[in-house]
């Protein structure tokens, strides 16, 4: 079973490195507090991706939409979130890039 950190690096390399908000090296250029929901709320990204499974990414993404979101503080009580309207949120931004990569390492892992 891969490690978080195993993740979290491919993540970097694959969606970090392509992200508007990145150096292209995959290096964060957030400023120190902005916060990126795809690094805040990792874990819980990776264990709904992981107990997901579909060849369609709608149950992906209303998944993590609805745990992520739901607690994100960016989310006001009416579901609404001016980074989501902005195009402002990594996650919401690349959630397909970010689900192929999860599985990536997973099936590379598998068949290892
Ligand atoms: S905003 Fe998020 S996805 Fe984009 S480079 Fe920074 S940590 Fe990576
Ligand atoms: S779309 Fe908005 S509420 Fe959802 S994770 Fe991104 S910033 Fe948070």
């Amino acid at each position: 079973m891969p490690t978080p950190d195993q993740y979290w690096l491919a993540l970097q390399q694959r969606v970090c490195a392509k992200c508007v908000d990145g150096d292209g090296a995959g290096n964060c250029r957030l400023a120190q507090n902005v916060e990126c929901a795809l690094k805040t709320h990792f874990p819980l990204i990776l264990g709904v991706v992981q107990s997901t499974s579909s060849d369609s990414i709608d149950p992906y993404a209303e998944r993590l939409r609805n745990s992520v979101c739901g607690i994100c503080i960016n989310q006001s009580a009416d579901n609404a979130c001016r980074l989501r309207d902005d195009v402002d949120c990594a996650l919401d931004r690349y959630y397909p890039l970010i689900v192929e990569v999860i599985e990536e390492v997973q099936r590379a892992e598998v068949n290892r």
